[in-house]
């Protein structure tokens, strides 16, 4: 096979085909991968075998040429497209005038504006302040110090299948102990788990799921921990790394109800969910959730590490002049790169682009999971849609499959990740900028893919 140069530059002009061009992977990515293994450590791995020379609309394009179909976004990060447009020349122009001062030295523009825009198109119509930090879990431990801070308590409860991060509060806030927790304990005290309202799993049924889960919250909150002991109650509106797991309607407006009965603030983390993802601005809106404290960062800046806590003022103000900030937080150059995302998401529609595409995926998938007992669950909202796969005729997990298809999906230009506590589920997050043709191309290998299994 001929091997053709890589691109010189990404973004929407990058030409939207598959096609590949060497075996998967290619020479080049190889010689990376042998570079690599001899100047990193082990413990950073990488889900797909390729290395990156461009991106932009719905391809990634590899060092050895070979065009591929993204289903995954850098884990839901480029949603308006990679090297968006907007974005690029937004975050040019700020590297050009500086690229930084510290905003706790020398405070500029943007990130007030980044800030003003938050509070603008976060849920709810309370009045609200917004801080800037590098990453999700510094964002998620922000909100603790907020909501510690605001009521005075000590407690926070999280869920079965949650996932906020890796530093050591949010790792002990993080579910699953095997790769995130593994070794690195021991974790931080007053961290108390609640099981999900997991449909699929629920052992009492899908229509018992809520209830269930309610009444085991209600156990640990009223009678295990006490209530005034709680200051935060956080949960992803759909829960992301755990396996994309919908709650069932009326769970999350049931947790935010029981929350402000006792005086407990409610977070929803939308790390994930956030910015268009979901077929909504946030996921806490499809239900009228109004949270006290929202955090926000993978879509929020196209690619540049910008992270937010978003929240009710006197929450927020509640803190000492000082004690929140960071060398980093608010980066001017991803403040620009963020405005340049919202622009883009407005312009584009693509809150409703989401909603087209995730028709797209659910009427596809739910076919195939019609003939193909290995499917034991589909599910998702928006361009967020997973499924979950099993031996068939139970629930038991069948990751060996997720690892199949996403083999197969690989070796065809198509790149899909995985996701659950189980390892056992695929999950779809394209870029909402994705033209049709590469999505049918794409539904169609994972078509495909399942007739193998
Ligand atoms: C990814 C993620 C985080 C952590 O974000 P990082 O930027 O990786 O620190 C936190 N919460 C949720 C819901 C996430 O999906």
């Amino acid at each position: 096979m001929s091997v053709v140069e890589a691109p010189a530059a990404g973004g929407p002009q990058l030409e939207q085909v598959r096609r590949l061009v060497t075996a998967i992977p290619g020479p080049r990515s190889l010689e990376l991968a042998a570079r690599r293994a001899q100047a990193l450590p082990a413990g950073i791995v990488s889900g797909q075998p390729v290395f990156a020379a461009a991106a932009g609309g719905g391809v990634l394009v590899d060092v050895d040429g070979n065009s591929f179909i993204d289903f995954g976004s850098g884990i839901a990060v480029t949603s308006v497209g990679n090297s968006a447009s907007r974005v690029v020349e937004r975050a040019v122009e700020q590297l050009r005038q500086f690229t930084h001062t510290c905003f706790l030295v020398n405070p500029y523009e943007g990130y007030v504006e980044v800030c003003e825009a938050l509070n603008r198109l976060t849920p709810g119509d309370h009045v609200k302040r917004t801080a800037l930090f590098n990453s999700g879990a510094e964002a998620v431990e922000n909100a603790v110090k907020y909501a510690r801070a605001a009521t005075g308590r000590p407690g926070v409860v999280v869920f079965d299948h949650a996932y906020h991060g890796r530093t050591l509060l949010t790792m002990a806030m993080t579910a699953k102990n095997n790769p995130y927790k593994k070794d690195f304990g021991p974790f931080t005290a007053e961290v108390h788990r609640a099981p999900m309202a997991y449909p699929f799993r629920a052992p009492g049924g899908r229509e018992r799921a809520a209830e269930q889960a309610m009444a085991a919250l209600r156990d640990l909150v009223d009678v295990q921990v006490g209530a005034d002991q709680i200051a935060c109650v956080v949960i992803e509106p759909i829960q992301g790394e755990g396996g994309f797991i919908v709650p069932p309607e009326g769970f999350l407006p049931a947790v935010a109800e029981f929350c402000r009965e006792r005086g407990i603030l409610f977070v929803a983390d939308e790390v994930q969910t956030g910015f268009a993802r979901t077929g909504d601005m946030f996921a806490s809106e499809h239900e009228g959730l109004a949270p006290d404290l929202i955090t926000t960062a993978k879509g929020l800046a196209g690619g540049l590490p910008l992270a937010a806590v978003t929240g009710r003022a006197e929450i927020m103000d509640a803190v000492h002049p000082g004690g929140i900030g960071g060398t980093y937080s608010g980066n001017p150059a991803a403040c620009a790169a963020a405005l340049g995302v919202i622009e883009t998401i407005e312009a584009e529609g693509l809150v409703e682009r989401a909603r087209v595409i995730g028709d797209r995926f659910l009427a596809r998938l739910t076919g195939i999971a019609d003939g193909n007992p290995v499917i034991g669950d589909v599910r998702g909202r928006g361009a967020m849609i997973a499924v979950e796969l099993v031996r068939p005729g139970t629930t038991e997990p069948d990751p060996a499959a997720v690892a199949q298809v996403i083999r197969y999906c690989q070796e065809r230009g198509l790149l899909v990740l995985s996701a659950g506590t189980y390892g056992n589920v695929l999950r779809f997050l394209p870029p909402l900028v994705m033209p049709e043709h590469l999505l049918a191309e794409g539904l169609d290998i994972l078509t495909e893919a399942f007739a193998t299994l």
